[in-house]
């Protein structure tokens, strides 16, 4: 690195941690930190103490063999309009609606802010940084406490209208199956999120079916999850098998859709359920095979995010580098 290489910074903002990092063009996390999100506290409260973890961040940025930030770019969990970064009565930062944090920390930093959804950048982070760097056509789905998703097409991040594309989670996928926290009928994250597995673990032990899972758990209904619940199908308890098979079926139904409607050059998938079934990924694979075109069926184009936590920092350096130029 020298001088005249740009950084971006980043952050990362859910509803309960607020991250930040400084970042190269290349995608490398010179320094990182982390602090609540606190959101109760308002908006402009939270965008002063992220600015303030920023500058901490500088601080130990002890190399400083780079130029200065081009940008701010920002991933958090939406939904939000991305031209301004106002909040449009977001579930896990509720008392957020209708604002926005470019006030308080474009003149604190002198640089343009730049405010995505948390999905789609990861999307974005993909076709920048990793193996799928370059792809025009992207998609990433996280399959995790929910399951959402976000869209590169034609090189584009696809928000939608007023910023609600890429909710993946909510296709239907199983009609008359498990319904989702919003209430869609057996939508792919009311069968395959890791709370939609644990509550069909529950319902099963309820009905009175015998399963190892419960005993894996303490007897605990807090304690039943998806892990618990891979764990018991890897061992061969039946009634784990059966709903592995059914979580598996409803991701195939949602991933080869996808794969239909936007024929990408990779589809990218993450998210702790995922992860749980990386020693499964050849059913996976089958799963979505079964529910996609022909042309999928030699190559159906489906990868394993290697970014790992860091795809959120990532797309949002990413944001800012592009705005940049
Ligand atoms: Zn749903």
């Amino acid at each position: 690195m020298s001088i005249d290489d740009p950084i971006a910074i980043a952050a990362d903002i859910g509803g309960t941690h607020m991250r930040a990092a400084l970042v190269t063009q290349s995608g490398k996390l010179l320094v990182r930190g982390a602090i609540d999100t606190r959101p109760d506290d308002g908006i402009e409260v939270a965008a002063t103490r992220l600015a303030d973890l920023v500058d901490s961040l500088d601080s130990r940025d002890s190399g400083k063999d780079h130029g200065s930030p081009v940008g701010f770019g920002i991933s958090t969990a939406g939904p939000l309009d991305p031209a301004t970064g106002i909040y449009k009565n977001p579930p896990n930062l509720q008392a957020w609606d209708e604002m926005s944090m470019k006030p308080t920390l474009e003149p604190r930093f002198g640089v343009p802010v730049h405010v995505g959804h948390d999905a789609t950048l990861a999307a974005f982070a993909e076709t920048r940084f990793g193996p799928h760097q370059g792809a025009k056509n992207l998609l990433y789905v996280t399959i995790s406490t929910g399951v959402g998703g976000g869209i590169i097409a034609n090189g584009e991040m696809v928000t939608g209208s007023e910023g609600h594309a890429g909710e993946v989670g909510h296709i239907t996928v199983i009609p008359g199956a498990q319904t989702c926290n919003v209430g869609c009928d057996g939508c792919f994250e009311g069968n395959a999120s890791g709370p939609a597995i644990a509550k069909a673990a529950l319902a099963r032990i309820d009905a009175g079916e015998i399963t190892s899972i419960w005993e894996a758990a303490d007897r605990d209904r807090e304690k039943v999850s998806s892990k618990l619940v891979f764990e018991a199908a890897n061992n061969g308890d039946a009634v784990a098998v059966a709903l592995r098979e059914h979580a598996l079926k409803a991701i195939g139904i949602g991933l080869g859709s996808l794969l239909n409607i936007f024929d990408p050059e990779a589809l990218v998938v993450g998210g702790g359920v995922t992860m749980g079934l990386v020693d499964r990924w050849d059913d996976v694979v089958t799963e979505v095979k079964n529910y996609s075109l022909a042309h999928f069926q030699q190559d159906p184009r489906l990868h394993i995010t290697t970014l790992g936590d860091d795809v959120s920092l990532l797309g949002a350096a990413g944001l800012a580098f592009r705005h940049a130029g």
